[in-house]
């Protein structure tokens, strides 16, 4: 039998493991239920540092190949976002398929639990979008391979305070490297977004002194930072031509892109949105090129992730933190890569991820 080298075939021959060969996926698992209309896929990207941890997204994919390149692209970003924040943990994502609305039921969600179990512990699963605590509780009837619970269920309940306090150390040693100080006092602060994460960043910025500006869609939390944190408010039309130092994106991916960095003045980006850059490549050449202290966002918000890996621990507050304090270092260091190296601060940061998973690779190989 002539065996085909999959490697010099054309992508369009090989959509799904032509894909996982890209990236190196471990494993991709297809889940079709017709009782229910559930269609899942579980993506394992690498499990060397521990098992495979990511949240499950559901989105009505226009087809199954958007629905497979998200899944892929998703698992490959847990992995390192968990290397480079020291979790002992790889990188997996689920994506379901179609209208949560119309498909999510306790039998839905119940069957897609029967599919994480098979798995034995291979990949945990968590929220994502369109996904809720109260789903994950459904979920954890057929498994145990859940995280994220409630509080009410024995679980690490939400995220964001670990997640802000991640993001407000990351900003402060961003500071460092562009004052030479890491106090935040004075410094003019853009807050794009007020939800969990963004009005909590913005307490932690008003405790340090720092000048508030901010913008979400909702007017009642722009209400709330202005009343309790003494923000100012702009628009979306004015927010990036403004006097600024500090960016901080915390609501949507993408905002780093040609028209925001044609009019960005500030000298640090760092903030909670997951996927800032709108093309990693470009925009993370172009913002080294302004001179603009870029945290890499997978750096910066793994506070959530971090808040998750504890649960499986068994879960206190203060263990989340204190690991989620030591952000600050690790954005240190990857802006000193970056410098040394003459390199985007995102390739730094990948750099820091394969080093470690090939390291502690290494090491479990030995006897
Ligand atoms: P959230 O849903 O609580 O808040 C998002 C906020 O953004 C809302 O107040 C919303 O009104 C606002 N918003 C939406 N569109 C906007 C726009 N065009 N301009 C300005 N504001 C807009 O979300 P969150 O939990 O605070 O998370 C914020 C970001 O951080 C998200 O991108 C999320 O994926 C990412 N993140 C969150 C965590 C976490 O622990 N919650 C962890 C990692 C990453």
């Amino acid at each position: 039998m002539e065996v085909v080298d999959i490697k010099k075939s054309p992508l369009a021959e090989n959509p799904v493991i032509g894909q996982m060969l890209q990236y190196n996926h471990e494993q991709v698992v297809f889940c079709n239920d017709n009782e229910t209309g559930l269609k899942a896929i579980i993506a394992i990207h690498n499990t060397v540092l521990g098992p495979s941890l990511g949240g499950t997204r559901m989105w009505n994919y226009n087809n199954e190949m958007e629905a497979l390149n998200d899944v892929l692209r998703l698992s490959r970003g847990m992995t390192y976002k968990s290397a480079v924040a020291g979790l002992n943990l790889g990188g997996g994502k689920a994506v379901i398929i179609g209208d949560p609305k119309k498909l999510k039921n306790e039998v839905f969600l119940r069957r897609f639990g029967k599919f994480v179990n098979s798995l034995g512990g291979k990949y945990i699963t968590a929220e994502d979008v369109a996904m809720n605590s109260h789903d994950m509780e459904i979920i954890k009837m057929e498994t145990d391979f859940v995280s994220g619970l409630p509080v009410s269920m024995g679980g690490s309940g939400d995220p964001s305070p670990v997640t802000a306090y991640g993001v407000y150390v990351s900003m402060k040693a961003s500071a460092k490297e562009a004052y030479g100080s890491d106090s935040l006092s004075g410094k003019k602060v853009l807050v794009q977004g007020l939800g969990n994460v963004g009005m909590n960043l913005v307490q932690h910025l008003h405790s340090e002194g720092a000048v508030i500006t901010v913008y979400d869609i909702n007017e009642e939390r722009v209400k709330m930072a202005v009343d309790n944190f003494k923000a100012t408010v702009t628009t979306p039309e004015k927010m990036f031509d403004l006097d600024i130092d500090i960016y901080a994106p915390c609501a949507l991916g993408a905002t780093i892109n040609d028209e925001s960095l044609s009019k960005l003045k500030c000298k640090i980006i760092c903030g909670a949105a997951n996927n800032q850059l709108a093309d990693e490549k470009k925009h993370g050449e172009a913002v080294k090129a302004k001179g603009i202290i870029y945290a890499p966002d997978f750096v910066v918000n793994a506070g959530g992730i971090i808040n998750v890996f504890y649960e499986l621990e068994g879960y206190v507050r203060e263990r989340a933190m204190k690991h989620a304090e030591g952000i600050y270092n690790t954005t240190w260091n990857i802006l000193q890569i970056a410098k040394n190296e003459n390199i985007p601060t995102y390739v730094a940061a990948n750099r820091i991820a394969e080093k470690r998973i090939a390291d502690i690779g290494r090491i479990k190989m030995s006897l």
